[in-house]
């Protein structure tokens, strides 16, 4: 959303985008947009589901852990973002969550193709699989790992547990995390259909990312997801 508001909102729009795309896991999963000034990132408060998250319920928490604006407890997550975001300056938001497509496909340890245009900038090379640990990322050392994992890629997968994304703002990491796990979700639709037999190919799926996921389609989508969120339209979790 607009990059003007504060990132305490930018930061609760990012959520509650996410709790609209269906990727709530009751309280847990985080969406966070990079300190302007440096000082780490803001990160939604422990205890919240998605949709909850408002400007107060969001800390300025530092590369060590320590909350320097807000109220609450911090997730105990908090490296996840914060050494991406060491590792990766081009980075401002980075999303983690538990969406289930991404979470059963990464089951499987099969390539994920390009069944329809949502995969297209997670392939070429494939998306990577963070394996060192399906447990929580808890310190620095782990965190770092996952940003090696990560790498130059706009997402990873993390077998046994969830996904991460990044982007250059929130509507870009929001963006790919719905991507990535509608991407899952369609494959694994395919493959119990017995499939699939036909995907789009590298080549293609290389034009497409400069065809069809540009930043204003992302920009379109988020803002999209925010006027959900506004209308407090979010879905039935099932929980
Ligand atoms: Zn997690």
């Amino acid at each position: 959303m607009a990059e003007h508001e504060s990132p305490a909102r930018q930061a609760a729009e990012a959520n509650q985008a996410l709790a609209v795309a269906g990727h709530a896991d009751m309280v847990w999963g985080h969406a966070t947009v990079r300190d302007p000034e440096g000082r780490g990132v803001w990160m939604k408060a422990a205890g919240w589901a998605f949709e909850e998250v408002t400007d107060e319920r969001v800390l300025l928490v530092s590369p060590d852990g320590d909350v320097l604006a807000g109220e609450g407890n911090r997730h105990f997550e908090y490296p996840i973002h914060t050494e991406i975001m060491a590792a990766r300056p081009d980075v401002g938001a980075v999303v983690h969550s538990h969406a289930t497509g991404a979470v059963a496909f990464a089951s499987l340890d099969v390539p994920l193709r390009a069944v329809s245009h949502d995969a297209v900038s997670f392939l070429d090379p494939d998306v990577p699989r963070f394996t060192l640990t399906s447990n929580l990322i808890t310190d620095a050392k782990l965190g770092a790992a996952l940003a090696e994992a990560l790498g130059d890629a706009a997402g990873v997968l993390i077998p046994g547990h969830g996904l991460v994304t990044v982007g250059e703002n929130a509507a870009a990491a929001v963006m790919r995390a719905v991507l990535l796990n509608r991407a899952c979700h369609t494959q694994l639709q395919a493959i119990q259909a017995g499939g699939p037999a036909v995907w789009t190919c590298e080549e293609e799926a290389r034009a497409k990312r400069e065809t069809v996921v540009t930043p204003a389609f992302l920009a379109a989508g988020y803002d999209y997801l925010v006027r959900r969120a506004r209308a407090g339209q979010f879905p039935i979790t099932g929980i």
